[in-house]
């Protein structure tokens, strides 16, 4: 009997994390093939340490995880993805190393989609011109340029435009709303960027308007590690301000809120909407924005055969990677009870988040909490362990080919809920 089909779409940290889970626990019992438009993993979380170090992001954080694809006997292929026919288990889709190739078709048994977000940078006015971020690597080096040639001490905005989360009766009910994608990142960078600003004694936390268009930055923190953090940043100088309700536009010396506040800025690091892709958007197993929709297994309630895992997926929210990873390893056992390789009962996806940012200087912060979500897992700590766990966490990555093991998470936590440095 032939094996069955496993395609996977999109190879960043869901995708490539889901493809090599999966590979362990279906082993041979069935084909795994993987598309995405790159043949290397963007590691978007180091993209700000590089920007302040003053190295291009592109070096060192464009990772080739083809050897360790090629080693499970996964088969990659480099292509654009033009869409999906759920009626017939087809995905178009165009090999793009060269251009000029026909759009080709492939037949799954079972479908991962993994293909993250668009980021809505094309929906602030102004952004091309003077908007700046750090969410790739070209806006990145961008940003990397202006701070170490440019930069004249002026003050700097770092904020996020309101997302759009997916809403459907068929997704798993109760999940928390949020009014931005991922502030992680905002709060990350307002902490290494003040470091940074007094290491050249260009200004410190003060020149840092941090603002968010929530009721409160980083709102899926929960409200005991936000007890503590917004106090904190108040402390240290930090221009906090909430309820912008998004950006309204950017320009020269400045940025308009859709509040009809203003502020004046020398640089604007902006973090947009998170977007579902046009294409998913057209299709019956998204929400009404685009998002798949899943259960707590990952699996899309009325298409039993698809699944999607990371920043697609509906339930990923804050679109973060950590609840990626931990959709990866769920969506693994799923597929693996599906081909018969596993007996073991399933368990549902527990919502946590991870989260370990820099501060400059060596120091790092490290949440991780369930509180949003109703859980009482609540730990912040700030110190050099949580730096050394977010760099120990790509050197792991890196070596292992994106395949953490389920000890290494737990030990993170561990060692980051302890932090006594
Ligand atoms: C500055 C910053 C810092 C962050 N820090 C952290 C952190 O510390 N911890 C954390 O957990 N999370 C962090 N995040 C969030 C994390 O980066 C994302 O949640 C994660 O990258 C999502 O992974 P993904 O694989 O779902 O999507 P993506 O990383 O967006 O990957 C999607 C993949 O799909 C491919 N693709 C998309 N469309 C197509 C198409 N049509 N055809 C072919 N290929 C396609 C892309 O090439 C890409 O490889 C951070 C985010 C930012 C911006």
């Amino acid at each position: 009997m032939s094996k069955p089909n496993i395609l996977i779409l999109g190879c960043n940290f869901a995708g490539l994390t889901a493809a090599r889970y999966i590979h362990d626990t279906v082993k041979d019992k069935a084909n795994i093939t993987i598309i995405d438009r790159k043949s290397v993993l963007l590691f978007v979380p180091n993209i700000p340490l590089q920007v302040l170090a003053n190295t291009n992001p592109a070096i060192d954080l464009e990772y080739k995880f083809m050897s360790f694809l090629e080693h499970d006997g996964s088969a990659f292929i480099q292509a654009e993805i033009i869409t999906i026919d759920p009626e017939t288990n087809t995905v178009f889709y165009q090999p793009n190393e060269r251009a000029g190739h026909p759009v080709r078709k492939m037949q799954y048994d079972y479908l991962v989609v993994a293909l993250g977000n668009r980021l809505a940078y094309d929906k602030i006015e102004g952004f091309a011109m003077h908007g700046h971020s750090v969410t790739d690597t070209f806006l990145g080096n961008r940003l990397r340029n202006y701070l170490h040639k440019e930069y004249k001490g002026g003050p700097i905005v770092i904020t996020s435009d309101v997302f759009h989360q997916g809403k459907s009766d068929k997704l798993p009910p109760g999940l928390p709303v949020a009014m931005t994608a991922c502030e992680g990142p905002p709060v990350e960078m307002a902490f290494s960027l003040a470091h940074w600003l007094e290491k050249y004694k260009l200004g410190n936390a003060s020149t840092i308007r941090l603002t968010t268009p929530a009721k409160v930055i980083a709102e899926d923190a929960g409200e005991t590690i936000l007890d503590q953090l917004i106090p904190m940043m108040g402390n240290m100088g930090y221009h906090y301000k909430a309820n912008t309700l998004g950006i309204k536009s950017v320009h020269e010396g400045g940025i308009e809120y859709n509040d009809g506040s203003s502020q004046d800025a020398e640089i604007s690091i902006l973090f947009p909407d998170w977007q579902a892709h046009e294409f998913l958007k057209e299709l019956p197993f998204t929400d009404d924005m685009g998002f798949v929709i899943t259960d707590l297994y990952m699996r899309n309630p009325d298409y039993q055969n698809i699944f999607a895992v990371g920043d697609a997926a509906s339930i990923t929210v804050p679109k973060i990677g950590s609840l990626g990873h931990i959709e990866a390893e769920v969506l693994a056992k799923t597929l693996g009870k599906e081909v018969g390789a596993i007996t073991e009962e399933l368990k549902p996806l527990e919502f946590e988040l991870l989260c370990m940012g820099d501060m400059g200087g060596i120091k790092g912060f490290y949440m991780r909490t369930n509180e949003w979500w109703g859980g009482d897992e609540s730990h912040l700590e700030m110190g050099i362990t949580p730096y050394a766990l977010k760099m120990g966490f790509k050197k792991m990555y890196y070596t292992l080919g994106g395949k953490i093991p389920s000890w290494g998470l737990a030990f993170s936590e561990l060692v980051g809920d302890h932090t006594l440095i």
